[in-house]
């Protein structure tokens, strides 16, 4: 039996990882509304200013697609990802790089370049659809931890308690509106600066801030401004804001997921950054993996 605490991407992935892998799970979330809640759910293999894949993306990803699209019809929606281009130099840069990243490239034009394999994740649903699969496949659920041995997915709550020692983090908190833009009908995701995804009814999700600063909960007028303008750059229709949120980005190295053992705590995944949808089904795996030696 091993104790899972914490149930966002990263405590879903690992509990149903190590079911998979034969080991029986006993799950103990403290309710609280986690990053996972929040997230935008974007997947886009070759995020960032400069036009880099995201590490070990390919090898992510191969385990991350079928790990959801087993889980349900739709969780994941593949979606075309408009790159728009800044400026001329940044559309230089991508010149320089085009040959690196031809196997994502779906087509190039003057408004940016769009990549082929990316699209999102409906988070919330993932949550509880996993919770269902998991108490389907005999995991357990407990109000507090029992002991034994243990994993700790506790995200960016439990980086800033600092459950684990010497864990030095970059946590950011983040902010993303939801709006209503009648009409539109954009059905690519579009990303420059940040980002919008079409999620159906003339509905967007538009995000998102970064906040190094403030690793306070809850949306602020603040970062309701700052999304408001962003999503101005992409487009001078009106718009209804119809839902506002935050959470805290469990950040240590970058997006790259950390795997940590310590006498007497156990282990603990974390760090999944920005980037949780790709990469806590494969660092779920990897902890199943250790757990079976
Ligand atoms: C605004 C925003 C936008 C984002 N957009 C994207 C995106 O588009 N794509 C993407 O891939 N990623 C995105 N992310 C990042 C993504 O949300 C994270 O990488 C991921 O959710 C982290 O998952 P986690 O399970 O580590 O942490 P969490 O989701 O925070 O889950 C940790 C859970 O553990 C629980 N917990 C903590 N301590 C205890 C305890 N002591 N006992 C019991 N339970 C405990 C918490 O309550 C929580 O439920 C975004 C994040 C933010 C904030």
């Amino acid at each position: 039996m091993v104790e899972v605490i914490g149930f966002g991407l990263a405590g879903a992935c690992v509990a149903l990882q190590l079911q998979r892998a034969g080991i029986q799970v006993r799950v103990v979330d403290d309710g609280r509304v986690g990053s996972s809640h929040v997230a935008g759910g974007l997947v886009n293999l070759v995020a960032g200013r400069n036009f880099e894949p995201s590490w070990e993306v390919k090898e992510a990803w191969d385990v991350a697609l079928p790990f959801y699209e087993e889980l349900g019809d739709h969780l994941f929606q593949s979606v075309p990802i408009l790159r728009l281009w800044r400026d001329e130099k940044d559309r230089r840069k991508f010149e320089r790089k085009r040959e690196q990243l031809g196997s994502w490239i779906q087509k190039v034009d003057d408004e940016g370049v769009t990549w082929r394999g990316g699209g999102w994740l409906d988070c919330s649903r993932f949550l509880k659809i996993a919770r269902e699969e998991c108490l389907k496949s005999g995991g357990e659920w407990a109000a507090v931890p029992r002991g034994g041995k243990q994993v700790w997915c506790a995200g960016a709550a439990g980086l800033i308690r600092g459950d684990f020692d010497d864990v030095a983090h970059r946590s950011a908190k983040g902010e993303i509106l939801t709006v209503k833009i009648p009409g539109w009908g954009e059905n690519r995701i579009l990303n420059r600066n940040g980002w919008v995804i079409p999620i159906g009814n003339d509905l967007y999700r538009v995000g998102a801030t970064y906040d190094w600063d403030h690793l306070t909960s809850g949306p602020t007028e603040e970062g309701r401004e700052k999304v408001e303008s962003l999503l101005r750059t992409f487009t001078d229709r009106d718009f209804e804001v119809t839902g506002h949120v935050a959470g805290i980005r469990p950040i240590i190295n970058r997006s790259k997921p950390v795997v940590r053992f310590q006498e007497g705590r156990g282990w603990m995944v974390n760090g999944l950054g920005s980037k949780g949808v790709i990469y806590a089904p494969r660092v779920g795996l990897e902890m199943a993996e250790i757990l079976q030696e």
